[in-house]
């Protein structure tokens, strides 16, 4: 697979196994090759030299022998790593009660409760989950079961998760081998021109084939920050004419929150809020509880009626006490320390600091995004300079810092750290991304 056609997702930054280890420190040695006896093949690390990490601390992470990184790669921890409000809301759930949703008790309903607080009117039911992937998967079902269709588009690098049926819908895990028959794919919202009209042309033409082809259309999916695409946000607005055209042509549009959501965009809870409209089921996971497995579902009465008359849903351990507690926490912290104002503020100033950079440095092609979700394209001689890229993600590593690459072509630096990143951690990260594109 080469660079130019498209890069597996798990592929970016990925540590070479069949690399000689001898530069590398001895017990660093020793857990490598632990993790390939127990893993495998399915094992997956970040960097030429792989981290060791022992602790956390709010935006830090630290290594074994005392290195602190900078985290401006995991979105996970949004409220901060090992942030108090979350230690202490999970232990002491953890110490009372914790046991699959058949039962009743409060602190999973003053979550739902809460959680749904957030959402636009009529976006009032919500079920929960583990992980992005299963709210994912959960969202076709429920898409399909509505319309009885089986017809999905995504857009050209979309990732969605690791079911079966997400896999099928995310072509960032599968570059180079067809799209499955019931999905076709739209060009991603990035470049020049009016990208909302082209988004929806590209959408009614992919209905159509779906159609022609006897699948019919259920579903367009988006993640509304467009994360592995390599990240778009403007103009905000432009993701409405698509979502009238996947209504008007009898389907559904799903909002995939997982990497936007919880209000990483600066602005509101949710990406789809920026673009002005009201999705017919939205899905979440990754920030929902800083790292406790906890994901879902938020649809219409409706959507979730059939579904449930249809298939009924039972999830073992989603939204359990302990993650309920954790989601809690996490809401608690975005609201009452400003996250959502703080991620436009620190946002906007790291965007300055790289369109600075960009009119100094010729491989940044562009930069883009919203709040605390930033894109840094790289560019060589015009095309995609992914090779910049992975230099650029090591450089940072060398400098404590740890970040990561997207987009179809790899060559898109994502900036996504903890959303109490302040300031200061900003100014970190723009002085290290101008030393090391200078030093390249
Ligand atoms: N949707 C999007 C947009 C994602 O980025 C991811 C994870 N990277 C998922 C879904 C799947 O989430 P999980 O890994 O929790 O299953």
């Amino acid at each position: 697979m080469t660079a130019a056609v498209g890069q597996r997702i798990l592929a970016l930054n990925a540590f070479d196994a069949s690399r000689p280890k001898g530069d590398l420190p001895a017990a660093t040695q020793a857990l490598l090759q632990r993790r390939q006896k127990a893993f495998g093949p399915t094992s997956v690390l970040f960097y030429e030299r792989p981290l060791h990490l022992v602790s956390s601390d709010g935006v830090w992470l630290q290594e074994a022998d005392g290195t602190r990184y900078l985290d401006v790669y995991n979105n996970v921890p949004s409220v901060g790593h090992c942030n108090p409000r979350v230690v202490r809301a999970i232990s002491e759930q953890a110490a009372k009660l914790n046991i699959h949703t058949r039962y009743l008790y409060d602190v999973v309903h003053d979550y739902a409760d809460r959680l749904l607080a957030t959402f636009p009117a009529g976006l009032d039911k919500v079920a929960f989950t583990c992980t992005g992937s299963e709210s994912n998967d959960m969202a076709l079902r429920i898409a399909a079961i509505a319309t009885g269709k089986c017809g999905f588009v995504v857009t050209e690098s979309a990732y969605h998760g690791n079911t079966w049926a997400v896999t099928e819908i995310s072509p960032s895990s599968r570059p180079g081998q067809p799209l499955a028959p019931h999905v076709r794919s739209v060009r991603a919202p990035i470049g020049d021109g009016d990208v909302a009209a082209r988004l929806e042309e590209d959408l009614k033409a992919a209905i159509a084939s779906l159609e022609a082809d006897g699948h019919g259309f259920a579903a367009f999916i988006a993640d509304t920050i467009f994360s592995s695409d390599g990240v778009a946000a403007d103009p905000a607005g432009f993701l409405a004419p698509a979502a009238a055209a996947a209504r008007a042509a009898g389907g559904l549009f799903i909002a995939d929150e997982v990497q936007p959501g919880f209000g990483r965009t600066g602005h509101r809870m949710w990406g789809f809020e920026r673009h002005g409209v009201t999705p017919d089921v939205v899905t979440m996971g990754k920030p929902m509880a800083n790292g406790i497995p906890l994901g879902g579902v938020v649809s219409r009465l409706d959507l979730m009626r059939e579904f449930a008359e249809s298939a009924g849903y039972f999830n073992t351990f989603g939204g359990n006490p302990v993650a309920s507690a954790a989601g809690l926490a996490v809401l608690a912290e975005i609201e009452e320390r400003g996250l959502i104002s703080n991620a436009a503020d620190v946002g906007g100033h790291i965007l300055c600091g790289l369109r600075e950079l960009a009119g100094r440095h010729e491989a940044i092609g562009d930069v883009r995004g919203a709040g605390l979700y930033l894109g840094v394209e790289f560019v060589a001689d015009g095309a995609p300079a992914p090779q910049v890229a992975s230099r650029v993600i090591n450089g940072l590593r060398d400098r404590h810092i740890l970040i990561g690459a997207a987009g179809r072509h790899g060559n898109v630096l994502k900036i996504r750290p903890p959303l109490i990143f302040e300031r200061q951690h900003a100014d970190l990260l723009i002085e290290a991304l101008d030393a090391v594109l200078t030093a390249q």
